[in-house]
């Protein structure tokens, strides 16, 4: 196993580390402070935007740890993983060295809102990661507990009579670094304390499921960003045990295979299909389910649950949440994840709840082809703090102190997905600022990069944050599969993105785009000849079309569409399928894209619209739960204090105002 370990680690070593200059002398030094997902893209992109890069973590042998699910992706957070690999982040790469399970989740909705999802071996994930740091030009690794933020005019700060500034931090065994800029990242650490059952340690979380092992926690750390007046609150998240794999019983279970061929996440495996031997390598996930018997023990024990100061994570709730928020459902499923080709640990997805190990052993017992299975690991939940994230801006530069940045769970979101996508924006900026360069900057309109953190930054969050496509105003735009011709031109503008390759083929796929759409356009004809090609839904007394406005037709089919353009010559040679396919997509898309922007300014236009007192949110039918718990709530008294919620969508504030439009 070690030589096989080693081998891919060679491997995957020249294909993850991105093409970064080491740093040039007297370029600006960064530090970042914690090497999880957010760390390790923001140490990465510090040194791609050309800084002496330290990371500081720890411990360098749980750089790249996902402390939770084995897995990255989803609906919205694949969106983030191609959006961080557009902008020459690693996580896609290494998602592509360690997957053992793709699937593209929503494959039969629209391509807006389909996700790509791996399961990843554990080991070769965290592996890959720490390899390709070792080996990243312009980063050093350094392993330390930092204590302390090093500040100049601290007291004066702290009276708020001046600006505090960062020049360094203080590592627990008295070490100082000096830094032009510094970057936390330290997820669940700040004042973490793990819960079983009634039973609590201080730690930032569990690590090697055998050995039960914990890290312990940033207390320190924590002081020093309360000693800036840093607005700090709690946040509880919480993981499922871990389960032998040798007792469970597969044969009852119904398995999920995984896709074959497997699709890639990085833009620059696109058309190459994962690197061989990952694709021969390629195992099932299984699906069980809870009964009403499980329900029954969960009701029971959960006076024995731990009592929190802060809320958990509303999208990945425990299994207690489950049970008493869908009191009616007698039934949750559970999807049974190996976490990796050489161990028989299993992630049971779905069965997070600290109840002590006793009562977790009894739950798990419950479970059709779990009734022998053994738990290796209890189910925990950590608590810790988080800096609200209306204290930074949309650099995710703290506003208190100049050159300090915050990425990841710190910031009150949650999973690995929006650490890395946060990790990429602050280390950019933590290196560009103090060269005087323009800060890179997400909006909106581009990526679900800049949604997530205009989210943040603007509303705050009082609870974890995760990704969802519904959060995005402009989704039928910003789709898994154009992040490349989003993002990878104005990253290569701000010096982001250095990998020669990865240019050339955005640029490739951007040239064939303007190709493909003015061939879209060329192709004109009458009803007549589009109903002599096959086109049975044309009128035979319609208008010339063309190509492109025959997409734009929902029963058009994309193929039927190429053949003509390849009949009247239209298409030049050598055309990059993935271009075509693209601009295809965005035709497909047309009518709907244009009435997305005319929703989006009618909303903002009327955010002085009132709402009235009497609104009975729970009778609107397109509203989330938690939209209509806030809502209710909050009893906002126009649309725009609406839109100030956090966590109420544009999606829903367009029916919002289409329900006060009905009432007129
Ligand atoms: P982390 O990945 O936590 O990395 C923090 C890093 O900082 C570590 O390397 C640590 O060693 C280092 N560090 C901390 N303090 C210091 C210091 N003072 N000096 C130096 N280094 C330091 N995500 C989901 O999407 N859904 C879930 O349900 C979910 N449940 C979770 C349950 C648990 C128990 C935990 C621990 C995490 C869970 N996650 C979940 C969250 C997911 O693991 C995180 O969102 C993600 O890892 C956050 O990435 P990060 O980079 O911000 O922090």
């Amino acid at each position: 196993r070690a030589a096989a370990l080693a081998l891919c680690l060679a491997a995957c070593v020249s294909r993850v580390r991105g093409l970064a200059a080491p740093a040039r002398p007297g370029a600006p030094t960064v530090i970042v402070i914690g090497g999880g997902h957010a760390g390790t893209e923001a140490v990465a992109a510090a040194a791609r935007c050309g800084a002496r890069a330290l990371l500081v973590s720890q411990r360098l042998d749980t750089i790249g740890e996902m402390s939770c699910n084995p897995s990255i992706g989803g609906i919205g957070k694949g969106h983030l993983v191609r959006e961080v690999d557009a902008l020459d982040g690693l996580m896609g790469k290494l998602i592509d060295e360690a997957g053992i399970h793709f699937r593209m989740l929503n494959e039969r909705k629209g391509p807006a809102v389909r996700g790509p999802r791996a399961q990843a071996d554990r080991d070769i994930y965290r592996a890959a990661a720490q390899a390709a740091l070792a080996a990243y030009p312009g980063v050093e690794l350094i392993e330390g507990s930092v204590d302390e933020l090093l500040i100049d005019d601290a007291d004066a700060a702290a009276a708020g009579a001046a600006r505090a500034t960062v020049r360094g931090v203080r590592l627990a065994d008295g070490r100082e670094l000096a830094a032009d800029s510094v970057v936390i990242t330290t997820g669940t650490f700040l004042r973490g304390v793990v819960h079983v059952g009634q039973e609590s340690r201080p730690a930032g979380r569990y690590i090697r499921s055998e050995a039960r092992e914990v890290e312990p926690p940033a207390s320190a750390l924590a002081q020093s960003l309360a000693s800036l007046r840093l607005p700090l609150a709690r946040l509880k998240t919480g993981t499922p045990p871990r389960l032998d794999g040798r007792t469970i019983e597969w044969d009852r279970l119904e398995p999920q295979p995984s896709s074959r061929p497997a699709e890639p996440f990085s833009y620059v495996r696109a058309g190459l299909g994962l690197p061989v031997a990952q694709a021969d390598r390629l195992i099932s996930c299984y699906r069980t389910a809870t009964n009403a018997r499980t329900h029954e023990l969960v009701l029971q024990n959960a006076h024995l649950l731990p009592r929190y100061e802060g809320p958990g994570p509303r999208y990945c709730p425990s299994l207690t949440a489950k049970v008493t928020r869908f009191a009616g459902r007698d039934s949750h499923g559970v999807w049974l994840e190996p976490e990796g080709l050489s161990s028989h640990l299993v992630y049971p997805n779905g069965l997070s709840s600290a109840f002590p190990e006793s009562v977790q052993q009894r739950v798990i017992s419950s479970i059709a082809g779990l009734e022998k299975a053994t738990i290796v690991r209890p189910a925990y939940d950590v608590e810790y703090d988080f800096v609200d994230p209306k204290a930074v801006d949309h650099a995710l530069a703290v506003k208190a102190c100049a050159g300090l940045y915050l990425a990841g769970q710190v910031l009150g979101t949650t999973g690995y997905e929006e650490a890395a996508a946060m990790g990429v924006v602050a280390g950019a900026n933590a290196a560009l600022a103090p060269a005087g360069a323009e800060p890179f900057l997400v909006g909106r309109g581009e990526a679900y990069i800049g949604v997530l953190i205009d989210d943040l930054v603007t509303h705050g969050t009082s609870e974890p944050y995760r990704m969802f496509t519904s959060r995005a105003e402009y989704r039928l735009a910003l789709r898994q599969d154009n992040a490349d011709l989003r993002l990878t031109a104005s990253g290569a503008a701000a010096g982001l993105v250095t990998d020669p390759v990865r240019l050339e083929l955005a640029q490739r796929k951007q040239r064939g785009a303007t190709e493909a759409r003015a061939a879209l356009d060329a192709v004109r004809l009458g009803a007549a000849d589009w109903l002599a090609r096959g086109f049975a839904h044309v009128k035979a007394d319609g208008p010339v079309r063309s190509a492109a406005e025959m997409m734009a037709m929902p029963e058009t089919q994309l193929a039927d569409v190429e053949r003509v353009l390849v009949e009247k010559g239209a298409l030049p040679c050598g055309l990059d399928p993935l271009a075509f396919e693209e601009v295809s997509i965005s035709a497909k898309y047309a009518n709907y894209l244009k009435r997305q922007d005319l929703e989006v300014a009618r909303w903002r236009s009327h955010e002085g619209a009132q709402i009235p007192p009497s609104t009975d949110y729970r009778t609107l039918g397109s509203l989330s739960n938690e939209e209509v718990e806030k809502l209710e709530a909050a009893r906002p008294r126009t649309l725009g204090e609406a839109g100030l919620i956090p966590g109420i969508t544009p999606n829903s504030l367009t029916y919002l105002l289409a329900h006060l439009r009905s009432r007129r």
